[in-house]
């Protein structure tokens, strides 16, 4: 009960969990006791955890911080939440997050944004900013997440814990609440590289329910977390070092890589040319998919449903627009724009061709250096209501996260020290396809 008194202490002051499952927990820890007590505990045996609430957890609320689904209780588990079930982790509740994992800051949620532990008056990032403040105020040990455009990594710096989105495929999106299925990926939380590690060897694995779940061998992330890091070469994109970035994030960033020097890495200088072009390519990209995987949302099978219209049409209608936010019809909007007919060749099939581009210049990179190095964020946690008039500042903000999910690559995001005002920033790590074992390694070495 220690975590769950914490919740029932804190949730007030910080909104990170919608649902707190605490039947749920207790029966979950009494049969992992059990389990222990015959001698039978996995790495993960009674370890309490939160999950974004994006997730599918059968029996408990599933709201995907909408009020669309905010009676929504769903009949299964997604793939991740069956895989941790089974390892014998004890699920505490579901965290907040943006709208559908529509925004940067957490306040796009129906249920209030969550906010900093670090300055309660500023965002916690998003959108899985829920499960970071978990983690950052030790609500959870770990938590669950997802990163379509930068998800985990960016709330993971904004409260200074670790956070990991793995290459696209290695946990399967069954279960997930789809936002864009082509960038959506789970990821995991922690208070160290060596938490997150363990977290995501039991999150990872084949489902042949998604279709672009890979099938691979099972691997234990843990299992380089010790190696030396000499020789490593750290990739320096001379384009994520220009300006944009806040002076006291450059000055963090800075010297946590002269502190993997200290580690025997070595630094060089790459360039990623097009990593511009990831924010106008991704705000065509995700709402495309976004528009066409929210169509399901219509009140007819489940979520909400007006209370009075007049025929069918009316009843889609007044039930979308009464479940939805502001920023998810805005994204619809763009979406079936950029989808529709004469407008596809000159948005939709451009931006395709730039995310080519995107994942060939992180190839060319790696032929310079092992993993690529650089700020998560340009900036610390700002003020709620700072930027949530102005979606074009927010979606600003994730300039150096994007371009890793448009190529597919595993990305993390460590704390690299304290800006201005004493809050956290955070250093972010890309590594090639399935180097994930090796940003890990490089985290906890550092830490
Ligand atoms: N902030 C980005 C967006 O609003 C990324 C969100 C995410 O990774 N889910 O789409």
């Amino acid at each position: 009960t220690l975590f769950l008194d914490r919740i029932d202490a804190a949730n007030p002051a910080l909104n990170a969990f919608i649902t707190v499952d605490r039947e749920g927990a207790l029966a979950a820890a009494h049969a992992a006791d059990e389990r222990i007590a015959a001698g039978r505990a996995g790495p993960l045996t009674g370890i309490p955890l939160a999950h974004k609430d994006v997730f599918c957890t059968e029996g408990v609320l599933t709201t995907c911080g909408s009020k669309m689904l905010g009676n929504f209780v769903s009949p299964y588990d997604a793939h991740v939440v069956t895989l941790l079930k089974n390892a014998g982790a004890v699920g505490l509740g579901k965290t907040n997050m943006d709208e559908f994992a529509m925004g940067s800051s957490n306040e796009n949620s129906h249920f209030g944004p969550a906010r900093n532990p670090w300055d309660t008056a500023r965002i916690p990032g998003g959108s899985s900013g829920g499960s970071a403040v978990a983690v950052a105020a030790r609500l959870a040990p770990i938590a669950t997440g997802t990163d379509t455009g930068g998800s985990v990594r960016q709330p993971a710096a904004m409260t200074g814990v670790t956070g990991i989105k793995p290459t696209y495929g290695v946990c399967s999106r069954y279960g997930m609440v789809a936002y864009a299925s082509s960038l959506d990926q789970a990821g995991a939380f922690g208070a160290s590289a060596a938490d997150c590690a363990a977290l995501l060897t039991a999150m990872a694995g084949f489902d042949e329910r998604d279709s672009t779940s890979l099938e691979r061998p099972a691997e234990d992330y843990a299992r380089d977390l010790d190696k030396p890091l000499t020789g490593l070469r750290i990739g320096l994109p001379k384009e994520f070092f220009g300006p944009g970035m806040a002076d006291d994030v450059r000055a963090a960033v800075d010297a946590a890589l002269a502190e993997y020097r200290k580690l025997g890495a070595t630094t060089v200088e790459v360039s990623l040319p097009n990593a511009k072009l990831a924010i106008p390519a991704y705000y065509v990209i995700a709402p495309a998919e976004a528009s066409s995987n929210l169509s399901r949302f219509d009140g007819v099978r489940y979520g909400h449903r007006a209370a009075e219209y007049g025929d069918l049409a009316d009843m889609y209608q007044k039930s979308r627009a009464q479940g939805f936010g502001a920023e998810v019809k805005r994204r619809i909007l763009v979406g079936t724009y950029v989808l529709s007919h004469g407008y596809y060749d000159a948005y939709y099939l451009k931006a395709q061709k730039l995310r080519r581009l995107i994942a060939q210049d992180f190839q060319a990179a790696f032929q310079h250096c092992d993993v690529i190095a650089g700020p998560t964020s340009p900036t610390t946690a700002w003020a709620i209501g700072e930027k949530s008039e102005d979606p074009v500042q927010m979606y600003l903000s994730d300039i150096y996260t994007i371009a890793v999910n448009l190529a597919g690559l595993p990305g993390l995001s460590h704390p690299a020290g304290f800006g201005a005002g004493d809050l956290p920033v955070g250093l972010q790590l890309i590594g090639d396809y399935f180097a994930e074992g090796r940003l890990l390694n490089a985290a906890h070495r550092f830490q």
